[in-house]
């Protein structure tokens, strides 16, 4: 091994189990045994964003869990919790425990599921932080000897690109993740990665997600596993592979520059497959908005933070076949001033409209405010639905 700061182990699955390929991951490192003990109690943390098909990239695949839990079994490890803090707060964590297929490996392996939405939440000081002075976290992420985050490599509309960084703000009580956007979502996010405990990371790389991601971008299938201690490191791996500027992704730049790790490649070294190897440039989000039938859209001077999470936000009533039922929909975003002659239901959405819809709001019951900057797209559906009295079919 080199003089290098940071190992990173990479496997490809090929024809082989996920065990045999996490396990060959683990063995370059000095094998999952230099990191978990028999007896220990153990925490996997999988990415859950939202009710959506494992094989598609957005969500962690079962395969990987299930691959985990028979290699921490074999090293002698029998109290395993999965825990998830889904960031769709209005569908439930536990809806999606059942949905993915997650509950049924759970009930076999005898592995205990925790909605870390739903438990008591613990407020913990970062005398570090640059912004965010004290974080909101689930009880439900203390306790275990190791957390395994267990993420998936994702571009995504807010933060450029996401993995193991970003991962764990499942862990952070949903005030606090809504307050995270309406504030400074990439400081809040590196500044808590400070008080997180001990800590291990193993992506699932067998179907990543370009474009629309986090939720609703295309599968590219990548066939691998990585294995690493240091997230930020992993980010800067996974962002290589994935061909995306690091210089792009925010919360990852400021924990590097917050000590908390490297993303440069000089920095790290590769174990395994080499990033030549499977390289394969993912397309970014599209942050044009488009039209939409039926909605009336104001987005003059915008950024893409806001316009990317509208776009989310309506492909995802679109798709659900919902879109045609909110009549009278107007959304706006951005600073620009609206021309519009009648108010149906009218969303100002971020916090450069915020002050420009606050007054109508008080005494006109047809005008709706969002907050955030970026405001979050799954909390721009949700609202809108509440609105509307119109649920997402489950
Ligand atoms: S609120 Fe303003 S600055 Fe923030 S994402 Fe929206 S348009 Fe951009």
């Amino acid at each position: 091994m080199s003089e290098k700061n940071y190992c990173v182990s990479i496997s490809r699955r090929g024809s082989r189990s996920c065990k045999e390929t996490i396990k060959e991951a683990f063995d370059r490192l000095g094998g999952i045994e230099s990191f978990v003990k028999p007896g220990q109690r153990i925490m996997l943390k999988p990415n859950y964003t939202g009710d959506l098909n494992p094989q598609e990239g957005a969500v962690t695949s079962n395969s990987v869990l299930e691959g985990l839990i028979q290699l921490l079994r074999e090293a002698g490890v029998q109290d395993i919790t999965i825990a998830e803090g889904c960031g769709t707060v209005h569908i439930g964590t536990s809806v999606i425990f059942r949905h993915v297929g997650i509950e049924k490996i759970a009930d076999q392996y005898g592995v205990k599921l925790v909605d870390m939405n739903t438990c008591p939440m613990r407020t913990v000081a970062i005398p570090d932080a640059v912004w965010l002075k004290e974080v909101q976290l689930s009880e439900g992420l203390f306790g275990y000897d190791l957390v395994i985050n267990v993420p998936v490599i994702k571009t995504h509309v807010q933060c450029v690109f996401t993995c193991a960084v970003k991962n764990m703000k499942g862990a952070v009580s949903p005030k606090h993740k809504r307050y995270f956007h309406a504030t400074e979502l990439h400081q809040c996010i590196a500044d808590f990665q400070l008080v997180l405990p001990k800590m291990i990371t193993v992506v699932d790389g067998l179907i990543g997600q370009e474009g629309m991601g986090p939720a609703e971008g295309i599968p590219v299938p990548l066939d691998i596993i990585m294995v690493g201690e240091n997230s930020v490191a992993i980010d800067g791996v996974a962002m290589a592979i994935a061909q995306i500027n690091p210089e792009e992704v925010k919360h990852v730049c400021l924990a590097a520059q917050m000590g908390q790790g490297s993303y440069m490649l000089d920095d790290i070294d590769v174990l395994g497959v080499q990033i030549e190897e499977i390289t394969r440039k993912f397309k970014s989000a599209n942050t044009d908005v488009g039209s939409y039938d039926g909605v009336e859209l104001y987005t003059d001077n915008a950024c893409s933070g806001c316009t990317n999470s509208l776009v989310i936000a309506l492909n995802r009533l679109k798709n659900s076949g919902d879109l045609e039922k909110f009549d009278g929909l107007q959304i706006k975003c951005g600073s620009g001033k609206p021309d519009c002659k009648e108010y149906k239901n009218f969303f100002y959405l971020g916090r450069c409209s915020h002050g420009m819809g606050k007054k109508e709001a008080e005494t006109n019951d047809h005008v709706h405010l969002i907050d955030g900057c970026a405001p979050c797209a799954l909390e721009i559906e949700e609202r809108i639905r509440e609105v509307y009295g119109i649920d997402r079919h489950l």
